[in-house]
């Protein structure tokens, strides 16, 4: 390791993804690292939660690589125990009433007429098609990539292909990678996470739950000698001169390098806005967050779910079932790791997107309550009798993602992956402030959500080590 970190004293804000792997990873090279959490538990968004015999997600994931991407990457570095789970087919897929099953050979010639047949793309499309699936999974270099970060991905596809069905599966992807809309998305961003796990065909879950992941990165940074305090929030980031000094966390707290996995605008109002050049503050204003998410979480008593992980889109011609169904995620963890249920017995969640940070509180719960009633409709539709199965259900919206994230927004992703907030535009690790960076889904990093804040530790200690 280059000298600059040994022996010297790091805090880290947050146990998210990227808080907590950035700290196993500095505590391998030697560096004094304390983690400060302000929930009594590990994982930010990715965490997971025990009720009556069942472990449920805070989130609705699925992970696109596995181990072969930067977690994977991340826990061979550190020494971390993390067991992931290949799905195998990908998933299910329902959009206008008709269905299609998704292998994980996404760029299989085969594998993809049968998925345009299934889902009803028009015959006169289905070359235009092909040729866009082609493009999307080849292999690019960072330029080429850079190249369509500033197209959307709606004009991207326009140059292929028009079709109503497609553009639905393009829609379920979009929502699943980026939580955005296909216009706004950036199609680079996309042709980034499409083609990595296309190439991969590691779409997995991690064994014991999402919270295995930050877990298994926090025992590695204590088997190195670093520490976490959990129910310890940051009031505020101490600056002086430029330099940062040190954290106020029920008291000040020194340190020579504070890494904040807490979102770049609240690190920027912890840090103090004075502190920040204007340029800095402009960007960071700027910035627009990913969609929220509401979901209901199914502890039932039977297996009532057949696939384990299944996208669902209304039919859109039937105005009724519009008005009374929901776009649906359905992970089921359980399907993945029968531990997380007992024995013949079903975790399911189900989940939707939804607006993020809406100033006005009782606007955003309405719009949520809203949304999981459809979502219940449609788990009802779908699997008539469900109700008949519940141990226990809960609903969660926005709300619940800003108090698990201790993010204002309760968005969730982060920053968008918007056309105008990825690549070279995304905001990076290192701050205007000497020894202040930024790690987790906001900063230094691309692809797929979890993967993304993975890809932001790896970045930034990569940065650091190299100081
Ligand atoms: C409903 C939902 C579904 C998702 N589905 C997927 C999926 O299928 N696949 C996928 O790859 N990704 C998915 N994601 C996205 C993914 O979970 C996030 O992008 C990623 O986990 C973000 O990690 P992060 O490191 O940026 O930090 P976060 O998870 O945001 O963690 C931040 C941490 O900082 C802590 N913190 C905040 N403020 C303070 C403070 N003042 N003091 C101390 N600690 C503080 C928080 O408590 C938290 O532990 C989903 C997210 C949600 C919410």
């Amino acid at each position: 390791m280059a000298g600059g970190l040994k022996g010297r004293k790091v805090l880290v804000i947050g146990t998210g993804i990227g808080g907590s792997a950035v700290s196993a990873l500095l505590a391998k090279e030697g560096a004094d690292v304390t983690v400060l959490e302000r929930n009594s538990y590990a994982g930010g968004k990715a965490a997971s939660f025990e009720r009556e015999g069942f472990v449920y997600d805070t989130g609705v994931h699925w992970l696109a690589r596995g181990d072969k991407g930067p977690m994977g990457e991340i826990a061979n570095i550190v020494g971390a125990d993390i067991r992931f789970r290949r799905l195998e087919p990908a998933m299910q897929f329902t959009t206008g009433g008709r269905t299609a099953i998704l292998s994980q050979d996404m760029d299989d010639e085969e594998a993809l007429n049968s998925l345009f047949e299934q889902v009803g793309v028009l015959p006169e499309n289905r070359e235009g098609a092909r040729a866009l699936f082609k493009d999307m999974a080849r292999e690019r270099s960072p330029q080429e990539l850079e190249e369509l970060d500033e197209v959307s991905f709606s004009d991207y596809i326009a140059g292929f292909v028009d079709d109503e069905q497609l553009n639905r599966v393009l829609d379920g992807f979009t929502g699943m990678y980026m939580c955005i809309s296909r216009r706004a998305a950036s199609a680079g961003e996309f042709i980034l996470c499409f083609s990595s796990q296309a190439k991969e065909k590691n779409l997995c879950y991690p064994l014991g739950g999402m919270r295995a992941v930050p877990m298994a990165y926090l025992e590695a940074l204590e088997a190195l000698g670093g520490e976490v305090r959990f129910s310890t929030p940051v009031e505020g980031i101490v600056v002086e001169g430029g330099k940062v000094r040190g954290v106020e966390a029920g008291g000040f707290i020194p340190a020579d390098v504070v890494i904040s996995n807490n979102g770049i605008k609240e690190t920027v109002a912890m840090a103090g806005r004075h502190n920040f050049p204007d340029r800095y503050l402009a960007m960071v204003d700027s910035l627009r967050l990913s969609f929220g998410a509401v979901s209901v979480k199914y502890a039932l008593d039977a297996e009532v779910v057949k696939p384990h992980l299944f996208c669902y889109f209304p039919d859109f011609r039937d105005a009724e079932l519009v008005e009374r169904q929901a776009a649906i995620f359905v992970p089921v963890p359980s399907a993945a790791d029968p531990s997380l249920a007992p024995p013949g017995c079903q975790m399911v969640l189900a989940g939707s997107l939804a607006p993020p940070g809406l100033e006005d509180r009782d606007q955003v719960k309405a719009i949520c309550e809203e949304m999981l009633d459809r979502i219940e409709n449609t788990m009802r539709d779908l699997f008539p009798g469900i109700e008949d199965h519940v141990v226990w259900k809960i609903r969660t919206d926005t709300r619940y993602i800003s108090e698990i994230s201790g993010r204002w927004t309760g968005e969730v992703i982060g920053v968008a992956q918007n056309r105008h907030q990825v690549g070279r535009k995304r905001p990076g690790n290192i701050t205007p402030i000497e020894g202040l960076y930024l790690v987790g889904a906001d900063a230094g990093a691309r692809g797929v959500g979890t993967e993304m804040a993975a890809e932001s530790a790896l970045n930034l200690w990569r940065q650091l080590r190299g100081a």
